[in-house]
């Protein structure tokens, strides 16, 4: 994968030219990524903290060691059951591995506490991953490395089975597209810290947790928290912990920041980094494009966040339609720096894209002409451009907007034949006539 990445932000530099289209650095063209990972399975922490999670909306990271977690007697106590993490995993969170038995990866270092060779690491990778496989329900394409370090020869190992790995500590927010995927940077939430931070103290705590995400929200890049457990050996106040999550929850709300797994995020940099953007028609009544990223599908399956910026006349639309394998869906109209941008999610690879604009009032139905009637007139706009395809305007006949002119159309008009629209274009008289009923009303209602 080092190598796709490297290749592609070549490529990616020539991205958005001609169409405008481009592609937006986070999902949903969020402000920055954001990630909450944890590590070791405490129990019953992680239990609470992962139903806290899920509870708001929000998914997480579990680096779980599945020897220590549930082949043994030794630590069952202290570590989830096999059932807490396989209902993690059905409910969106990733778990991603630490290893067996929270062996260091750094097997040319000299360890005693790591794998005493490459090999043991490959089958420890090989055997972590078809465990978690099965419970994700996907690929585990994260690692986090046990006592947090990689080295060198370890990172070139565990490339050949995961996309990430995450290193400890660093107090470090990740860029946008981090030069190396295998040493993911994180911010150490708990007595653990490098830098020894008290977190049990509530004040502490809570200023910590917004400097990290006020950080993150600056750099634009991705920002990762790690997390053992709540109120033990590391020490975080719950109160503030709660209120945090309650902060990630409206972050995510707001689209500020992404809020995803480590396996997605990579994913998606991955993707936007090869995403290549070939313009197939360009003109003022449709955009046809595809966006391919040329990596595996059943891998990367997370969809980007693709920004057009539309051309002039088709600022004033309602809406803009995408039109992909025969399915059209509205994208989201977007003013950023006073430019008007259609943005709207798809995977890589999806084949060919066409985007246009729907002039279409919302509310209106039949009246395809807009002389206040719906009559033989808007049947016969309807007719006249029959199966007639894109851009949706009502006086080419598209009564619903979809951007086609069919069936559905002519059974919008048909069912609103006859419909006159008594407010169509006020007189001065009427309107004054109209405002002194409103009023009467008002100041009956208030006797
Ligand atoms: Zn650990």
């Amino acid at each position: 994968m080092k190598n796709i990445l490297t290749c592609v932000i070549l490529v990616a530099s020539s991205l958005s030219a001609d169409a405008g289209v481009s592609i937006a650095t986070w999902k949903g063209n969020a402000l920055a990524a954001y990630t909450l990972t944890h590590d070791d399975s405490y129990r019953p922490d992680q239990e609470i903290m992962g139903n806290a999670l899920t509870e708001r909306g929000l998914v997480g990271t579990f680096f779980v060691n599945p020897g220590k977690c549930w082949d043994t007697a030794e630590y069952g106590w202290t570590r989830p059951p096999k059932e807490v993490f396989t209902e993690f995993a059905a409910q969106g969170h990733e778990l991603g591995s630490h290893t067996m038995w929270h062996q260091s990866v750094m097997y040319d270092q000299g360890l005693s506490y790591a794998f005493a060779n490459e090999q043991e690491l490959r089958d420890d990778c090989i055997q972590t991953k078809a465990i978690l496989d099965e419970l994700n329900q996907k690929s585990t394409q994260s690692i986090g490395y046990p006592w947090g370090g990689v080295s060198a020869a370890s990172q070139a190992v565990v490339a050949d089975y995961f996309l990430t790995g995450r290193v400890s500590g660093w107090g470090q927010t990740n860029d946008v597209s981090p030069d190396n995927m295998y040493t993911i940077k994180t911010y150490t939430c708990g007595a653990s810290s490098p830098v020894p931070i008290n977190f049990g103290d509530y004040d502490v705590c809570t200023a910590t947790f917004s400097q990290y995400v006020d950080k993150t929200l600056a750099s634009g890049g991705w920002g990762i928290e790690q997390y053992h457990d709540l109120n033990t050996t590391y020490k975080l106040n719950p109160e503030a912990y709660f209120e945090h999550l309650d902060v990630l929850q409206n972050k995510q709300a707001t689209n500020e920041l992404w809020i995803a797994t480590e396996g997605d995020v990579s994913r998606y940099v991955y993707s936007r980094s090869a995403a290549t953007v070939e313009n197939i028609q360009s003109d003022a009544e449709v955009l046809k494009f595809r966006v391919d990223d040329f990596l595996d599908d059943s891998l990367f399956d997370v969809p980007l966040t693709i920004m057009v910026e539309v051309p002039q006349a088709w600022t004033t639309a309602e809406q803009f339609l995408v039109s992909k394998n025969n399915e059209t869906r509205s994208a989201k109209k977007v003013v950023e720096d006073n430019t008007v941008y259609a943005v709207f999610d798809s995977l890589a690879n999806a084949g060919l894209i066409t985007l246009y604009p729907n002039f279409v009032a919302v509310g209106l139905s039949g009246d395809l002409n807009g002389d206040g009637s719906v009559s033989s007139r808007d049947l016969d706009l309807v007719r006249a451009n029959w199966t007639v395809v894109l851009p949706a305007k009502l006086s080419t006949g598209d009564a619903n907007g979809d951007g086609y002119v069919g069936s559905a159309d002519l059974d919008l008009v048909r069912s609103n034949w006859g419909a006159r629209s008594v407010m169509s274009v006020p007189e001065p008289a009427a309107v004054i006539l109209l405002l002194g009923g409103i009023l009467a009303a008002w100041h009956m209602r208030r006797r």
